[in-house]
């Protein structure tokens, strides 16, 4: 048994056996050390080697892995509702986690460290429990131990959210895009009087009607607050455009609720950031003060702000539009649940980073995937440039088509043409934001590419590269998701590991 590689902070005492992970011919290992009976006795499968002592070596199996989160329960997915700044770090590959470690150690914060979305794993050919086996381990090697969540992102049904319970995600984000009925704010008067006659019955409107009509709801009045008050007219719009997705959050709630044995261990989101239109304060505030009422608890909301945000790049809009909103989305947060404000696409916005960590200091999830991604991207185009120069014009090839699964305003004409570059100046792309779009969503098409005979065209050779330069892969993504916190003004954690 040769080892390449020990992964040193990896390395562990529990009940007089040392453990370990290491990198062999074979792949990432895990050892385990000691006394013969000791080793024999343990729970982890694996191939023994006896000498005076045993060493055994074992695969990271779903199996061992269940095994790892008994031992050593740090390495388990856990709620961070307590937390109050949050960070999302989806890794699609599978091999960024310990990057993303090492940069939120140094901060007061805490990781969503697996986070994918079903639309996610559809691309990279993964599910929930892969992620989770992935993001595990990598908590191990780092020996990690201030407990990160798992996230099953963008669930739509009820039997997304029980696979990603059942696999054991410690957090749900319910997407509500497809419950909220999106013309609700274009019905001329009569429509609107008409569509709330038919499908809400009176008792029901009654009811909103009081908790809603003839009042003001204020925020942080003499203090530069504002207040909110709904009209019926507006009033309507808003039941229109939210009571299906409300009853479909009150089902999917108590299905937690049934499958968890109280709330306490799940983190629930609600997502309504992919929808055609900016969420207000007002949308905001009306859906927020119903599930109050229904004694829905949520634990953060994304909702969509004005402006763009796109994936990957900084934030396009008016800096104080979105201020004044977002100050109102935060303000609501506060004072109606004391719930997170959750920011989808939440990579590389640095323009706005720093108002959004002045303004929900008090709660804040921010989350990013494809950012991490890209800096694969930057690895393979500083490590292997010909491999680089294959992908980057695969995904041209395939642009049209991956652009019809994301919202993006890439023009292909803005990126430099690939061979009038040197080798030197190909991360380049990754600092050009129509490169970096283009990048970003055609992830899944690189990966998954296949020539003529089947066979894959970038997978193997792309692995093989990542998994080669891991540390390097590992320093560009401290580098960046600590550009991150910093911009945020998220505090330095004062322990820092050694
Ligand atoms: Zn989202």
């Amino acid at each position: 048994m040769d080892f390449h590689k020990i992964y040193p902070r990896s390395f562990s005492s529990l009940n007089g056996l040392t453990y370990g992970l290491v990198r062999t011919s074979n792949g990432k290992k895990l050892v385990v050390m000691g006394e013969n009976d000791p080793v024999l006795a343990d729970p982890f499968k694996g191939e023994c080697h006896r000498h005076t002592s045993t060493l055994k070596v074992c695969d990271l199996s779903a199996e061992n892995t269940e095994c790892l989160m008994t031992l050593f329960p740090y390495t388990k997915p856990t709620s961070l509702r307590k937390h109050s700044i949050t960070i999302g770090t989806g890794d699609r590959l599978g091999l960024a986690t310990p990057g993303h470690i090492r940069a939120i150690q140094k901060f007061q914060v805490r990781p969503v460290l697996a986070q994918q979305s079903v639309r996610e794993n559809t691309q990279t050919g993964r599910n929930f429990t892969e992620v989770i086996k992935d993001a595990a381990w990598a908590v191990f090697q780092e020996n990690y131990q201030d407990g990160y969540g798992a996230d099953g992102d963008h669930l739509k049904s009820i039997q997304e959210v029980r696979n990603a319970l059942d696999a054991g995600v410690s957090m749900v984000t319910l997407d509500l895009s497809e419950k909220l009925n999106l013309t609700a704010f274009q019905y001329s008067t009569e429509v609107v009087d008409l569509k709330f006659k038919e499908e809400i019955d009176e008792e029901d409107a009654k009811v909103l009607f009081h908790l809603f009509l003839n009042k003001e709801f204020p925020f942080k009045i003499p203090h530069g607050g504002f207040s909110i008050q709904f009209d019926e007219e507006s009033l309507k719009r808003n039941v229109l455009l939210f009571h299906k997705a409300i009853d479909f959050t009150e089902e999917v709630y108590k299905f937690i609720l049934s499958r968890s044995g109280g709330r306490a261990s799940i983190d629930f989101e609600i997502s309504i950031d992919e929808t055609p239109f900016p969420t207000s304060p007002e949308n905001h505030l009306f859906f927020m003060i119903e599930l109050n009422y229904r004694g829905i608890h949520i634990d953060s909301l994304a909702p969509r702000f004005i402006g763009e945000f796109q994936k990957g790049i900084n934030y396009r809009g008016d800096l104080q539009d979105f201020r004044e909103q977002f100050y109102q989305h935060a303000m609501i947060a506060q004072d109606f649940g004391n719930y997170k404000i959750s920011i989808h696409s939440g990579s590389d916005k640095f323009s706005v980073f720093p108002m959004i960590g002045e303004m929900a200091k008090k709660g804040l999830h921010l989350k990013t995937a494809g950012t991490s991604w890209l800096e694969a991207m930057r690895l393979i185009a500083l490590i292997n440039p010909s491999l680089y120069r294959e992908m980057h014009r695969f995904a041209l090839s395939i642009f049209k088509e991956a652009s019809k699964l994301y919202h993006v305003s890439t023009d292909l004409d803005r990126i430099p043409k690939i061979e009038t570059l040197q080798d030197q100046e190909l991360p380049s792309f990754l600092e050009q934001e129509d490169a970096r779009q283009l990048l970003h969503i055609t992830y899944g098409y690189l990966l998954n590419a296949k020539d003529k005979n089947g066979k894959d065209l970038f997978r193997d050779r792309f692995f093989q590269t990542m998994s080669k330069y891991e540390e390097d892969y590992w320093s560009l993504l401290e580098r960046h998701i600590e550009k991150h916190l910093n911009s945020l003004g998220v505090e330095k954690n004062p322990h820092l590991p050694c």
